[in-house]
C-alpha cells in the first residue's frame, strides 16, 4: 500500500512542477535545466516505449517525448545536448554487488583473467616481489579450472612465497588457498576439526592441503590485516567511479557490515553519482535488540543516496566447491553444505518478514533454493504478509517445478547475467561438477522468465565484473567474447536484448521497491540514463560486445563521459 501512495506523490509533483502555478499568476511553464534531443530513447515505459528526447529539471525528468516537445521546455538558461541519433536507455541498476569488495579489488592482486596455474603463480610471485614490505600476500580471483583436480595446494604457494603468510581467495569467494606459513600462524593442523558450515581439505594422510572451504576460511581470514578506514573510503570512491563508467546509476549492495555503512554514506555524499540500496547481514536468531538496532539503521538510511531496506543471508555455498546444497549427490560424493536447518531458517526469515524487511537469501543448489522458497512461503503464511518481494540470490540450479513458486509467492529471482559465461572454468569445472541433468537446468534465465517471475540482473561484483554491456552480451549469446562455444552454451536459455535490459533496469528497480522512481524513463522519474555508442537493440548479437557507454547521467548530472564524447 505504501508503494501506491508514493507513486501518486511522485506523479503529482511532476504535474505541479510542470504547470508551476503561483498565486495570482497565470500558470506558466517550468523550464528544463537540460534537454537531450535527437536520441533514440528506449524508455522501458509501456505507455511510451520509444521517444526522441528527454527534458530534465533538477534530478528528475520533466518530459519524455519528441524533439519539439523537449525543445519547447528549453529557455535561455537551458543546456541543449544533441545526441546525434544515439541510443539512450534507462540507467542500469545492478541488483547484486559488493561495492567495498569491488573497490578493494580494483587496487589489489587479482587473478581473475589467468587461466593456468603457471601463469597464476607467476603473477603471485611478481606481486610478492613488488611488495616486499607487505606482511601478508593476499589476492583474489583464482578459478578452479586452473588446477588439476580443481583445487590448488599449499606446496605450490610455498615454492614462491615461503617467508610470510599467503592467502588467496577463489573468484567466487567460497574457497581460500593458504601457504604453509599461513596454515602455521592459523594453527591449522591435522587435528583441526571442520567448523560448522565449512571444510578443511585434507590429503590421504589427513594433512590439510592448504585449501579451506566456506566457513573454514575464517580460520585464516580472521588473521589477515583488515584495510583501515581511509583505504576503505578510497576503495568505495573507486568503486563508485567505476560503476558510473559501466553505465550504472544504481546498485544493490548485497550485505554490508553495519560499521561500513557510514563510510559508504559519506562516500556517496562526496561522489553523488550512484544510488545504493543496501542489505544488512542476517542474524541467525534475531533478538528484539538486534531487530531494534537494524530497524534504527533502516530509519537512519530511509531516503537519500543510501537506502537500507533488506536483510541478506546465505543458505548454501557454490557449485565448484561442492558446497551448494543439492538433492542429489555431486559426482563422487556429498550433497553440499546448507548453512541452516529448515526450522532455523524459517524462524529467522519469519522474524524479519514480520518486522517488514525484504529478505535476500543466497541459494544456489536445488535444495538450497527449495529451502529459501519454503522459508519465504512459510513466513508469509504465518505472518499473513504479502508484497515483501523477498529474493533468492543466484538461483543457479533450481528444480524446474520450483520456478512457478517465484511468481506465486511474489518472490524475486535475483540472477547474475555473466554467471553462464562459458569459459574454461565454466565448461571444465562448473558443468562437470553439476553433471548433465543439472547442467541443463542451471542458470536458466529464459525458463525463469517463462515461469512469470520477476528476474533482476546483477553481477556479484567483484566475483564477476559489473560491466553491464558485457553481461547483456553474455545473457543474449551465452558465448564468450571469443564466440565460443559455437551457438552458445545451453542456447535455449538465451534472452532477447530487450529482456536483458528490462532485468537490468525496471526489474532491478522493482526488486528494491523503487519502480515508481526509477528503472524506466517517464515524467517524474529520476533522470537516470545512459547514452550508448551503438544501438544495442539493433546490432547483431555477436557485435553486442563492441557497444560502449558514452555518457552516464544520474539524477540529471553527468557522472561519466567517454573520452572524445
Ligand atoms: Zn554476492
Amino acid at each position: 500500500m505504501r508503494r501506491g501512495v508514493r507513486t501518486s506523490t511522485v506523479f503529482l509533483a511532476a504535474v505541479v512542477g510542470a504547470v508551476g502555478v503561483a498565486r495570482g499568476e497565470r500558470p506558466r511553464m517550468t523550464l528544463a535545466d537540460r534537454v537531450f534531443v535527437n536520441a533514440r530513447v528506449w524508455t522501458g515505459d509501456a505507455a511510451r516505449p520509444e521517444a526522441q528526447a528527454l527534458a530534465v529539471r533538477g534530478s528528475t525528468l520533466l518530459a519524455v517525448g519528441s524533439n519539439a516537445e523537449a525543445r519547447a521546455l528549453a529557455g535561455r538558461g537551458t543546456e541543449v545536448v544533441d545526441l546525434g541519433g544515439r541510443r539512450v536507455v534507462p540507467g542500469f541498476i545492478d541488483a547484486h554487488v559488493h561495492l567495498l569488495g569491488g573497490g578493494l579489488a580494483l587496487g589489489s592482486l587479482r587473478l581473475d583473467d589467468v587461466e593456468t596455474s603457471d601463469a597464476l603463480l607467476a603473477r603471485v610471485r611478481a606481486w610478492a616481489q613488488a611488495h616486499p614490505d607487505a606482511h601478508w600476500v593476499t589476492g583474489e580471483g583464482w578459478s578452479y579450472a586452473a588446477f588439476a583436480g580443481g583445487l590448488p595446494s599449499a606446496a605450490q604457494l610455498d615454492a614462491i612465497v615461503p617467508d610470510r603468510p599467503a592467502w588467496l581467495v577463489s573468484y567466487d569467494g567460497h574457497t581460500g588457498w593458504a601457504n604453509s606459513f599461513a596454515l602455521r600462524v592459523a594453527e591449522v593442523t591435522r587435528e583441526t576439526k571442520d567448523p560448522p558450515g565449512g571444510a578443511v581439505v585434507r590429503d590421504a594422510r589427513g594433512v590439510p592441503t592448504g585449501v579451506l572451504k566456506e566457513a573454514a576460511q575464517d580460520l585464516v581470514e580472521r588473521l589477515v590485516p583488515k584495510p583501515p578506514p581511509h583505504e576503505k573510503e578510497q576503495a568505495l570512491a573507486r568503486a563508485i567511479a567505476q560503476a558510473s563508467a559501466w553505465g550504472l546509476t544504481g546498485v544493490h549492495e548485497a550485505g554490508m557490515g553495519e560499521q561500513d555503512l557510514a563510510l559508504l554514506a559519506s562516500a556517496l555524499e562526496q561522489k553523488p553519482s550512484l544510488r545504493v540500496y543496501a542489505a544488512l547481514p542476517i542474524a541467525r536468531d534475531p533478538s528484539p535488540d538486534v531487530l531494534a538496532r537494524q530497524d534504527a539503521l533502516r530509519r537512519q538510511y530511509a531516503r537519500g543516496r543510501l537506502r537500507v531496506g533488506a536483510i541478506k543471508g546465505y543458505v548454501d555455498g557454490v557449485v565448484e566447491a561442492r558446497t551448494a546444497a543439492m538433492f542429489e549427490p555431486y559426482p563422487g560424493d556429498g550433497t553440499g553444505i546448507p548453512s541452516w536447518t529448515q526450522a532455523e531458517l524459517d524462524r529467522a526469515v519469519a522474524a524479519y518478514d514480520r518486522a517488514g524487511w525484504q529478505v535476500m537469501l543466497h541459494a544456489i543448489g536445488d535444495r538450497g533454493i527449495d529451502m529459501a522458497l519454503t522459508a519465504f512461503e512459510r513466513a508469509a503464511a504465518a505472518n499473513g504478509t504479502s508484497g515483501r518481494r523477498h529474493r533468492v540470490e543466484h538461483v543457479e540450479v533450481p528444480r524446474t517445478a520450483d520456478l512457478a513458486r517465484f511468481a506465486a509467492g511474489g518472490i524475486v529471482a535475483s540472477t547474475q547475467a555473466t554467471f553462464p559465461y562459458p569459459n574454461a572454468n565454466h565448461l571444465g569445472v562448473y558443468v562437470p561438477t553439476l553433471g548433465p541433468e543439472r547442467a541443463r537446468r542451471a542458470l536458466a534465465f529464459r525458463s525463469i522468465d517463462d515461469a512469470g517471475a520477476v528476474q533482476a540482473f546483477g553481477s556479484d561484483w567483484p566475483v564477476f565484473s559489473a560491466d553491464v554491456l558485457r553481461a547483456i552480451a553474455c545473457a543474449v549469446t551465452r558465448s564468450t567474447l571469443a564466440g565460443t562455444p559455437p551457438g552458445g552454451w545451453e542456447p535455449a536459455q538465451k534472452l532477447s536484448v530487450e529482456a536483458a535490459l528490462r532485468h537490468y533496469t525496471a526489474d532491478a528497480a522493482y526488486a528494491e521497491h523503487a519502480e515508481a522512481e526509477k528503472g524506466t524513463l517517464a515524467p517524474g522519474r529520476l533522470a537516470d540514463f545512459v547514452v550508448l555508442s551503438q544501438d544495442l537493440l539493433a546490432v547483431p548479437p555477436e557485435k553486442l560486445q563492441d557497444v560502449q557507454v558514452l555518457r552516464t547521467v544520474a539524477g540529471g548530472q553527468d557522472t561519466y563521459r567517454a573520452r572524445g564524447f
